[in-house]
């Protein structure tokens, strides 16, 4: 049986939770017994995020073939059991690079090439070979309806339908109904001009995602249909909720699966979202929190990290715990007196995540000496570990100089130097170590007893590594090495065995983690950071029962 195709497009702005919604259809199609896979169009010229601006484009999100994708690929990862790849997300650029390509070899036979049929073909072919050994195929489509850049998207999937009919084809247009303060009142024109944009390009929608603040009245999803021409239960609220992992919950309240498999005319099993709830119920339930404190760059805009953010929750659900993360400038760190003690202190765990370039690496690596010597937990991911093996390369083996020649290209002591492979490389994109590689995990170390295997593997995202050079005078002084390329090649792992918990890892193990499996190295981060921050407040309290107790206290009484 042909797989079928769901196209998500979005409407009066961006940020309302596309990728999510998309996402979050393909979990209820799979809690139904189907076989999902997820795709997104970036309609962007750039051909592919990886030289992007964290700023602009927020995280650059890896598969395990190495693509560096859109950050909507992390959502469908942690919500279905979709297997992603450079396949599942195209930019205009890609597609364009691949066009000009076929074109310089001639393979277009002289005919003139052009946007309708040529590029419209190739985003057919595109979505057509992630449809294949599926149900359904959910083909998200980056931007806002109107733009000139996503026209032909829009142009493609108008297509498809002609091409494979209505019972094959469905148009989830998700849009903004917002509640204006001033009226009291919630405003469908918006939602209204969008469709109508939608239809000026020969889209019908069959399904309107409704994002609210508030749940949408009868009358009002009844005036939504009859101006955008579709039945009142096509109508769906899509409300506002505190924890994204509700969202597939919500979409079950309002029917969506049963749309959905009602217009597909497909037949299905019973809905079971009985693991979900039992997330959502955790969600809201935590016994207690858990705070982390995060140091790095890119604080202003938390999007960067958005993988990083989610696994971090994920860990503390696996404890029924509720995680608080604060972001720490890590430039804020660098005053040169003792004020960071302040600005670090209170956290039951403190976290140095991936990043680039050289801003803030002084306040990094204050920030992993404090927690070295006060044995807080530490977790230090990509450039998290580098960071740490420069930290403990100056303050414990003495080499004051140590760096890594990203960030002091004529530093005497190369801890951290550009990947041997990579050596000569100038280009900036896609040059990286990238996507997964198998690791070799050290028997009797503290990785082993996380993961509980010796062969790992993990997503990578980097252009330095750990110089050996430097393994002898750094071990003999107290750093194990406990994770490396089953060749020997790259370091992988390092750990502080005098630390109760000191772990950092050259891949970013954020990328796989999932509500439903949460990523050992999360897990137990966060695991050791309630145990060190029940530790440090019972000491508190201890502290606080003998000040009161103090003889001239009672006596002043
Ligand atoms: N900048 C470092 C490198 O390129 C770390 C990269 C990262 O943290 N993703 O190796």
């Amino acid at each position: 049986m042909p797989a079928k195709y769901i196209f998500v497009t979005g409407g009066v702005v961006s940020s309302l939770g596309k990728g999510l919604a998309a996402a979050c259809i393909g979990c209820l199609l799979e809690s139904r017994g189907m076989k999902v896979n997820l795709m997104k169009f970036d309609p962007y010229l750039n051909v592919d995020p990886g030289t992007m601006s964290p700023f602009q484009h927020g995280e650059v999100f890896v598969t395990d073939d190495g693509a560096e994708t859109d950050l909507d690929l992390g959502h469908y990862e942690r919500f279905t059991h979709a297997k992603l790849s450079r396949d599942n997300n195209w930019t205009t650029g890609r597609l364009y690079e691949q066009i000009i390509a076929k074109e310089r070899r001639g393979d277009y036979l002289g005919k003139t090439v052009q946007v309708i049929p040529h590029v419209t073909n190739e985003i057919k072919a595109a979505m057509k070979k992630v449809a294949q050994d599926v149900d359904v195929a959910i083909v998200e489509i980056g931007g806002t309806v109107g733009d000139i850049e996503s026209l032909p998207f829009m142009e493609a999937i108008r297509q498809m339908r002609q091409e494979l009919g209505r019972e094959h084809t469905l148009f989830v247009h998700v849009t903004l109904v917002p509640f204006i303060a001033a009226a009291q009142e919630l405003k469908t024109k918006p939602t209204q001009h969008s469709v109508k944009e939608l239809l000026s390009i020969g889209i019908q929608p069959d399904i309107l995602l409704c994002r609210t603040d508030r749940f949408l009245a009868k009358e009002i999803k009844s005036k939504i249909a009859l101006f955008c021409n579709v039945p009142d239960e096509a109508v769906i609220t899509a409300k506002d909720v505190a924890s994204v992992y509700e969202v597939p919950l919500v979409f079950a309240n309002e029917g969506v699966d049963t749309l959905v498999l009602k217009h597909l005319h497909m037949e299905a099993k019973d809905r079971d979202l009985s693991k979900w709830e039992d997330i959502v119920h955790r969600v809201y339930n935590p016994k207690d929190t858990v705070t982390i404190g995060i140091v790095g760059k890119y604080v202003e805009y938390e999007d960067s990290y958005k993988s990083l953010k989610e696994a971090l929750v994920h860990g503390a659900l696996a404890h029924n715990l509720k995680v608080q993360i604060n972001w720490i400038e890590a430039e804020g760190l660098e005053t040169g007196d003792k004020s960071f003690e302040a600005q670090l202190e209170g956290y039951d765990g403190i976290l140095v995540p991936g990043g680039f370039g050289k801003r803030g690496i002084e306040g990094m690596l204050i920030a992993i000496r404090y927690a070295r010597e006060r044995k807080v937990p530490y977790f230090g991911i990509c450039l998290g570990m580098q960071t740490a093996c420069i930290e403990f390369a100056r303050n414990v083996v003495g080499l004051a100089e140590a760096n890594s020649s990203e960030f002091d290209p004529a530093t005497p002591h190369r801890v951290i130097y550009k990947l041997r492979e990579l050596r000569g490389v100038e280009e900036l994109g896609g040059t990286m170590r990238l996507g997964a590689w198998p690791c070799k995990i050290e028997p009797n170390t503290l990785a082993h007893k996380i993961y509980g295997k010796l062969e790992i593997s993990e997503r990578h995202r980097h252009r330095y590594e750990f110089n050996r050079e430097y393994e002898e005078p750094m071990t003999a002084a107290g750093l194990r090495i406990s994770g490396s390329t089953p060749d020997g090649t790259y370091v992988e792992m390092v750990e502080l065995p005098d630390h109760p918990h000191f772990i950092g890892c050259q891949f970013h193990p954020e990328f796989k983690s999932k509500p439903l499996e949460p990523h050992p190295l999360f897990s137990a981060f966060v695991g050791a950071a309630y145990e060190y921050g029940l530790k440090r407040r019972a000491e508190k309290e201890a502290t606080e029962v003998e000040l009161f107790h103090r003889p001239e206290k009672v006596t002043r009484r």
